[in-house]
């Protein structure tokens, strides 16, 4: 029986791991499928406090987990594949292991999302991508298109300059969403191109198992026109990695779970931190902070139960 189970492995997971240890609280966290989270997608990390020059997202990941360990923090490789909140010990399996735990810490982030496209989804890994910085390197001199028109858009469009000849940003409206600082980057980069008011109705070509172009609609003259690219970036945002406990926590109306009074859910005992409760900041100085919060909560809570 653990008195803390952390799901989850990016900052809040880590933070949340740190804080339980140092209360000697024995954490255990388990990894999950993207392990170290989106910190570990990206390069360079500049707006973490305590690194004037910047880190690197796999760096800073990395220490935080050594930190994490010094203070007694377990780590378990795997993914939660069901869990029981409906009474305590709550019940954890991953894979055939079955954990019992007093508390849970939910940290499980938020994943890039998708068009919703057959060919998009069938041609992922084989042109199409949702990781600028783990992909890009392929695309040395090609052209490549970013769909999007946020900052995570404008940072994928901007990190590909880096290596494409070409990048073209396909967005389905005439301004972008992106901060300003991201837009002044974006509009004084010489390589990069827009196509405004335009829908991906398509990823080229399934038949050849590559990315040959993407299918277009102007969605304001129902134009259609084919645009020849070899690379597809999908950066239209992200959506809460929360499917297991739906019906069992209390989520917003995209699945963002619900937190109030700190890090505290709907159900006494299980704590949310990071992206997973959080639409909004979705930084990793803030899911570092959450975590922290859902740490101390859960230790309180324990406290109260003796
Ligand atoms: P956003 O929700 O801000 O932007 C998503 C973009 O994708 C929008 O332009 C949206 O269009 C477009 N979009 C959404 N769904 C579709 C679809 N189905 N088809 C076509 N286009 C679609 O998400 P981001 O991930 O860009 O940013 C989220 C938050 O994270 C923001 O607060 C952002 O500032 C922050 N962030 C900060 C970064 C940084 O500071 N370096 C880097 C990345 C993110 P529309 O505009 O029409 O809604």
């Amino acid at each position: 029986m653990r008195n803390v189970v952390i799901v989850g492995s990016g900052p809040a997971g880590l933070t949340a791991a740190l804080y339980t240890g140092r209360a000697n609280l024995q954490p255990l966290l388990i990894r999950g499928v993207e392990a170290g989270g989106q910190l570990t997608l990206t390069t360079l990390v500049e707006n973490f406090p305590g690194f004037p020059k910047g880190v690197q997202g796999p760096e800073l990941i990395e220490m935080m987990q050594q930190q994490a360990a010094e203070f007694g923090a377990e780590f378990m490789e795997g993914n939660v594949t069901r869990v029981d909140l409906s009474r305590r010990p709550f019940i954890l399996e991953v894979g055939e292991e079955r954990v019992e735990t007093k508390t849970l810490i939910i940290a499980s982030g938020a994943s890039a999302k998708l068009l919703g496209l057959d060919s998009e989804r069938k041609l992922l890994g084989h042109g199409v991508s949702t990781c600028a910085t783990c992909d890009g390197y392929f695309f040395r001199n090609k052209e490549v298109v970013v769909v999007g028109g946020g900052d995570t858009a404008a940072e994928e469009a901007l990190f590909l300059t880096r290596y494409a000849a070409e990048v073209s940003i396909i967005h389905r409206r005439d301004q972008l969403r992106a901060s300003k600082i991201m837009q002044d980057r974006l509009f004084r980069n010489g390589k990069i191109k827009f196509i405004w008011n335009s829908v991906v109705r398509d990823v080229l070509d399934v038949a050849k198992g590559v990315v040959t172009g993407v299918q277009l609609r102007n969605v304001q003259t129902g134009e259609e026109t084919a645009k020849a690219c070899d690379g597809v970036f999908i950066g239209i945002g992200h959506s809460p990695n929360t499917s297991l406990f739906r019906g069992q926590l209390e989520m917003n109306e995209v699945g963002y779970i619900t937190t109030r009074g700190g890090a505290k859910t709907s159900v006494p005992g299980v704590f949310a931190a990071g992206d997973v409760q959080d639409p909004v900041y979705r930084q990793a100085i803030t899911a570092a902070g959450s975590g922290c919060m859902a740490a101390i909560d859960a230790e309180r809570f324990l406290e109260a139960e003796h």
